[in-house]
């Protein structure tokens, strides 16, 4: 494919190989383009990573707590709007439903991505949060116990875990999922700044949807968004301008180095205002948002390709932009074979028009039908 593409060196007027049958790039030619260049004069398509959304619940209809038919068909939507590959999230509900989800979910998560994005995994969002920051997350909060959250991880490649700190045997719970290798987020929290430091101290590695359903900055009581800024490497934040104000957004820019977005994307993302499922949950479409009966944001409709258009109205060069949406959470999950376009890597690609509307979209190197 030809046209200006976003490699880690920064952009390269020419072209991408893909290396046939193995579903990664081969090589990439041109020659180094200015970032002045004035690409849409100039009518070149820009290339860039395929987006990595490591939080997100459903999308075209489907809920992924309905299983491993909806958590396909949600794959199928994101792709067309640019994910390569995702974390399907669940909600916080009770063990018996989480034991049927995750063991449907974990067998998608074994397949190949078909027409949809790559499922890398799970990111469990509870259950072990604050009923005090639910959220829009239903009331089945629950304190930790051992023996339960191996059986969990036993059932589904759970990648991320989203908790609060403060509830009874959390810290004890971070050291046990860091030692491995699962990334642990404060979120759903009302940590006081001891609590959460604290909690990073234990291996806690990012926090859940900044800002959102966790305790404020205050100057004497800097909370969990004081935590955050103060010392975070990675965290999440949801670019759809709806969550956080574009002011904290950019100051959370200046302070967490790693700032990645994600969509926190419901069954309502790429469909009509209208009632939809949000785990055991109705959710109400309109003027995108999507909210409870009483008026609490549920998720959002965003897709990544508008959180990185939405970066891009907010001030960030769409390198930089680009970085957000997939060379970062990749560098978070470790993922050394994505979220960058350089030879061997996986031909996770999007081109974008001049309007940076997703134009294609390739999920290890097959083309994503429209
Ligand atoms: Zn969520």
């Amino acid at each position: 494919m030809d046209g200006c593409i976003l490699t880690p060196d920064g952009w390269i007027d020419g072209k991408l190989h893909f290396d046939t049958g193995t579903g990664r790039i081969g090589r990439i030619e041109g020659t180094p383009a200015s970032p002045a260049t004035p690409f849409a004069a100039a009518g070149r398509p820009r290339i860039v990573p395929g987006f990595i959304d490591l939080h997100v619940h459903g999308g075209g209809g489907a809920d992924c707590m309905e299983g491993s038919a909806a958590l396909r068909a949600m794959a199928r939507l994101h792709a067309q709007h640019g994910t390569t590959s995702l974390l399907a999230t669940t909600m916080t509900a009770p063990r018996a439903v989480l034991d049927v989800t995750l063991a449907e979910l974990g067998r998608v998560c074994r397949e190949a991505p078909g027409d949809g994005a790559r499922v890398l995994g799970i990111h469990l969002e509870g259950p072990y949060i604050n009923p005090a920051r639910l959220g829009a997350q239903p009331d089945a909060a629950a304190v930790p116990v051992r023996d339960e959250v191996l059986h969990y991880l036993s059932l589904a490649p759970v990648r991320v875990v989203t908790l609060a700190p403060e509830i009874q045997g959390d810290l004890a719970l971070i050291a046990l999922l860091a030692e491995r290798g699962i990334r642990v987020q404060l979120g759903h929290t009302v940590a006081s700044y001891e609590q959460a430091v604290g909690a990073l101290e234990h291996g806690a590695a990012g926090f859940t949807h900044l800002y959102n359903a966790m305790s404020p900055l205050l100057h004497r009581a800097p909370g969990a968004v004081g935590a955050a800024l103060a010392h975070a490497r990675f965290s999440e934040v949801i670019p759809d301008l709806l969550h956080v104000h574009p002011g904290a957004i950019r100051a959370a820019l200046r302070a967490i180095p790693r700032l990645y977005c994600v969509t926190d994307g419901t069954a309502a993302c790429g469909m009509p205002d209208g009632d939809y499922k949000l785990g055991s949950q109705t959710v109400n479409k309109c003027l995108g948002a999507v909210r409870l009966a009483d008026g609490t944001l549920a998720g959002s409709t965003l897709t990544m390709d508008q959180a990185l258009r939405n970066l891009v109205a907010i001030g960030l060069s769409l390198a930089d932009a680009s970085a957000r949406v997939s060379r970062y959470p990749a560098e978070y999950l470790g993922l050394g074979e994505r979220g960058n376009l350089v030879a061997g890597a996986f031909a996770d690609i999007v081109i974008l028009d001049a309007d940076l509307a997703v134009a294609a979209t390739y999920v290890e190197g097959r083309r994503v039908p429209a």
